[in-house]
């Protein structure tokens, strides 16, 4: 008897997530990957160029990551995070000390993003809770994308993921993002809200909003925005999932900002790819709100695998590539490239906008395309034949390489973009 291929296989028992299944669209098996390569059944190759939803920033398959984990894994497995702690989460916590935001001074550790977000999210209510304030609303951006659990889901305010659920969120009031053309009405409608709410939280994608297209905002405007959030003392959540880690250029996009949030999430490239692990970060002032000799003012929340030792393990490896001189190397050369490509394309009649931050770059194209409609599955698969992995949102395409992606590799994507935009 003939043995099935994956594809047949993988449509008998599998649930993908995102995917429509009556409309049939097959799923691509990956049998391997190695650097920026991803390799099908029939050994086809493919450049992630989009690193694996910008997960695996040093390489798919990265020997020092490995070495890492497998030396992990042969001391200490796992155990629980309650009661118990352990040298992978202890020299972790003091190496993100050295490269957050300097107001940062206690991590919290949650499986990855959203409930890194639901964490966030959940301190800032008990923030108050703990001090006899009931306070109620959040504040986010409109567009902007956390996860899909409910507290998450509530902040995000992409209506292609929350449809049916919309009448069970929490509450949460929007904003635009600021612009330089705009900065004095998005002000005054967030003192508007202050004002009239009783606001516990701002939560946001600091200076680019991933799922929403890669969408940039003022770096300047954002800043004035925690500003005044801050006066009201209403908690800043800088959700860094997709800019943490070097994406924008700086270590984190906060870098960019004079007044620091006072919560940070951090997952997708914190592990390189490796294993499920996300971080919610908070200053002193959140941490001491919830010391008390009442046992219940403590954050009674807790996933089984916080802190897994081997999700520790890659990520204390991968802070320590991401600035070495190899990894800055590539870092600088990726931005460079990206700006010649982006100035050589820009001017091209099917480009509406093109726009690029740190190894981030996102071209709009002047053409309709639904979110998940079937052109945009078009664009998606005449990437793929041409073996380059994106993953176009809408009529956005996005180009996010791992950093170690080779000169030559990376000129490959650029120029199936090119004979894209010639074609469609
Ligand atoms: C991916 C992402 C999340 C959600 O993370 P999951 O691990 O998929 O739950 C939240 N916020 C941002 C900005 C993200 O990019």
């Amino acid at each position: 008897m003939k043995e099935e291929n994956l594809s047949s296989r993988d449509k008998k028992f599998l649930w993908h997530p995102l995917t429509q299944h009556k409309l049939g669209k097959p799923q691509l098996p990956i049998t391997r990957a190695k650097g920026a390569l991803l390799f099908d059944e029939e050994g086809k190759e493919y450049i992630d160029g989009i690193a694996s939803w910008y997960t695996v920033m040093y390489g798919h398959a990265n020997e020092t990551i490995i070495s890492a984990l497998t030396q992990q894994m042969q001391t200490l497995d796992f155990v629980m995070f309650s009661g118990l702690t352990h040298e992978p989460a202890i020299a972790l916590s003091e190496k993100l000390m050295e490269i957050l935001p300097s107001n940062q001074a206690k991590i919290f550790f949650n499986d990855n993003g959203s409930t890194a977000i639901e964490a966030a999210i959940k301190m800032a209510l008990q923030y108050f809770h703990n001090n006899g304030e009931k306070r109620d609303t959040l504040i986010a951006f409109e567009d902007g994308f956390h996860g899909d659990t409910f507290g998450a889901m509530s902040a995000s305010g992409l209506s292609s993921y929350n449809g049916p659920f919309e009448d069970f969120l929490l509450k949460v009031v929007r904003i635009p993002v600021p612009q330089e053309d705009n900065l004095k009405e998005v002000k005054s409608k967030l003192s508007q809200i202050l004002d009239e709410n009783e606001c516990a939280a701002f939560v946001f994608e600091p200076l680019v909003q991933g799922a929403a297209g890669m969408k940039f905002h003022s770096a300047k405007g954002l800043d004035a925005l925690i500003g005044l959030c801050q006066e009201y003392e209403v908690l800043c959540i800088a959700d860094e999932i997709m800019t943490g880690f070097g994406k924008t250029g700086k270590n984190f996009a906060s870098d960019n900002l004079m007044n620091k949030p006072d919560i940070i999430c951090l997952s997708k490239a914190l592990t390189a790819g490796m294993f499920p692990l996300s971080i919610t970060s908070c200053s002193q002032k959140i941490y001491n709100r919830f010391l008390s000799d009442e046992v219940h003012k403590g954050f009674f929340h807790a996933h089984t695998y916080s802190a897994h030792p081997l999700g520790c393990a890659a990520a204390l490896t991968g802070i320590e590539l991401l600035n070495s001189p190899e990894i800055s190397e590539r870092r600088d050369y990726i931005a460079k490239a990206h700006c010649s490509f982006l100035d050589k394309i820009k001017n091209h009649v099917k480009v509406k906008e093109a726009r690029t931050i740190g190894v981030i770059l996102a071209i709009d194209l002047q053409i309709e395309m639904e979110r998940y409609g079937s052109l945009r599955d078009e664009l998606y698969n005449f990437f793929l034949q041409r073996g380059v992995l994106l993953r176009p949102l809408g009529n956005t395409v996005y180009v996010l390489p791992p950093y170690i992606i080779s000169n030559k590799e990376l000129q490959k994507v650029y120029d199936t973009i090119t004979e894209a935009l010639n074609t469609f």
